[in-house]
């Protein structure tokens, strides 16, 4: 998701050159874009490392049986646990309140599996509960769906009409832009919180087995969580730079 991001960046920087951008401004876009694209991929390969590691620690319950148990305690009983195809494609339905986990996920006994179940029934304790930042991000998707959308063809006619003394169309760029960024970064309570929800319910009865594989989930579900503290970083540091390109075409301007 987040290489997706940085690619597209790296697109609208060459486009943004082609557009007579000062060379300054666009070494600050390859420079924030190149430590985005770094980062994400060093959390990345480490969280996929550390994950087939814990793979290895065996638990007495599958991701299935991890989750049923889980929402049975937290009293949810309107909740289903469902398989999906494909690798990392674990997650809470709020719309049909299912939980997804990846075949792997579902099927196997280990501390990796159990992470990232009881996860994703954090989230559906969150929903349960009406977990306040939770509604506040369900309630952005629908702009931020639009926003994504229409944002890349926006922010390119908005440079070039800019360039040419109208930057009204690059200031409603930067403020979709803005939505995506304040989206990524209550993303990051939400799933902080499901991880901890997660590792409570976890120690509380020991499903992890030993002190050793508790560990082991914490800090898988830790490195889980900095995908999404990379991701929101680094769309705050391209804002920065949308901005700063819009104040540097009204100064122009005026
Ligand atoms: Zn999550």
């Amino acid at each position: 998701m987040i290489s997706t991001i940085a690619y597209i960046s790296v697109g609208l920087a060459l486009i943004f050159q082609m557009g007579g951008m000062g060379m300054g401004g666009n070494m600050m876009y390859y420079v924030i874009t190149g430590i985005a694209m770094l980062a994400s991929k060093l959390v990345g390969d480490t969280l996929q490392r550390r994950f087939k590691q814990y793979s290895q620690t065996p638990t007495q319950l599958s991701g299935k049986e991890i989750a049923e148990k889980m929402l049975a305690d937290y009293g949810i009983t309107d909740v289903q646990v469902v398989s999906v195809k494909g690798t990392l494609t674990d997650h809470y339905n709020p719309a049909n309140k299912t939980v997804n986990l990846s075949e792997v996920v579902y099927n196997e006994r280990n501390v990796a599996a159990a992470a990232v179940s009881a996860h994703e029934c954090g989230h559906a304790v969150q929903h349960a509960t009406s977990y306040g930042f939770l509604k506040m991000r369900s309630n952005l998707v629908p702009i931020v769906n639009i926003s994504t959308k229409f944002l890349n063809i926006i922010l390119m006619i908005g440079v070039g009409l800019a360039a040419a003394g109208m930057p009204q169309l690059l200031l409603l760029g930067v403020l979709m832009f803005a939505t995506t960024t304040l989206f990524s970064f209550i993303t990051l309570p939400v799933e902080f919180n499901a991880s901890n929800r997660a590792l409570k319910w976890l120690e509380e009865t020991n499903a992890t087995g030993t002190p050793q594989g508790q560990k082991q989930a914490k800090n898988a579900l830790w490195w889980a969580a900095m995908t999404y503290t990379v991701a929101a970083l680094a769309s705050l540091g391209q804002l920065f730079y949308f901005i700063m390109m819009y104040l540097n075409a009204t100064s122009r301007n005026s």
